[in-house]
């Protein structure tokens, strides 16, 4: 009797994770297809998401690696933002523009959540027009909010509600948050935990984004990865 009651107990433990277990780890942007029903939403995280400059300099892992040198996010973001506006961007996943185009041709309601500070926007829109991407909607909130709160937000203001939200970020703490807040509102979400860019990420190399940085300050041009490291000392 006690081994069957323990089995139930882990049986039961089983199913419940089951049902939570909305958070999906990929590195594979068309995953989301089949989780996109009729009248979805579909949320898409920018940096390290949809695009990434083409160099180490201005990227979000060299943000975090700013926010962490300096211990000043005002002084992270200026200094990322000064790049922003010069670097050339690529999609992190070359079908991502076309994935995007599509979903919007087909009727869905499609936008971007970035943590991105709102005085960058229409360096933001330029640089997703280079990839071939117009968002109808870019919500900006800055690095240091919650991006569950602003989904709610958005959702408040909508004349219908959707019937489910399928969010895709590469930060796990803006997945986890826009679970909760999703799951609190009862209303059906689905992330996506997205590690395309992770490689580059955990090869970030500060020294250099430092070159590049010199380099940039001087002269105004951003110099590529391979050739700050033929400077390198
Ligand atoms: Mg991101």
């Amino acid at each position: 009797m006690k081994q069957i009651t323990h089995y139930l107990v882990l049986v039961t433990i089983f199913i419940s994770t089951l049902a939570s277990a909305r958070i999906i780890e990929t590195n594979a942007m068309e995953e989301i297809l089949p989780h996109i029903t009729k009248k979805t939403w579909v949320v898409f995280d920018l940096d390290n998401t949809v695009m990434e400059p083409t160099q180490t300099l201005g990227s979000d892992q060299w943000f975090d690696y700013l926010v962490k040198q300096t211990g000043s996010v005002e002084q992270a973001i200026e200094l990322w933002e000064s790049v922003q506006a010069h670097t050339r961007m690529q999609p992190v996943e070359e079908g991502t523009p076309i994935l995007i185009q599509r979903l919007q041709a087909r009727g869905y309601k499609v936008f971007a959540l970035t943590a991105r500070p709102q005085s960058l926007n229409s360096v933001t829109v330029k640089q997703l027009a280079s990839l071939g991407v117009r968002f109808s909607k870019i919500v900006s909130i800055g690095p240091t909010s919650n991006k569950g709160d602003t989904l709610l937000n958005e959702l408040s203001q909508a004349e219908v509600l959707p019937p489910r939200v399928v969010f895709v970020d590469d930060k796990q703490k803006h997945v986890k948050n826009v679970e909760e807040a999703l799951d609190t509102a009862g209303i059906d979400n689905i992330e996506f935990r997205y590690g395309a860019a992770d490689p580059k990420v955990r090869a970030f190399n500060a020294k250099i984004a430092a070159i590049q940085l010199r380099h940039f300050q001087n002269t105004g041009i951003i110099i590529s990865d391979s050739q700050a490291r033929a400077i390198l000392p």
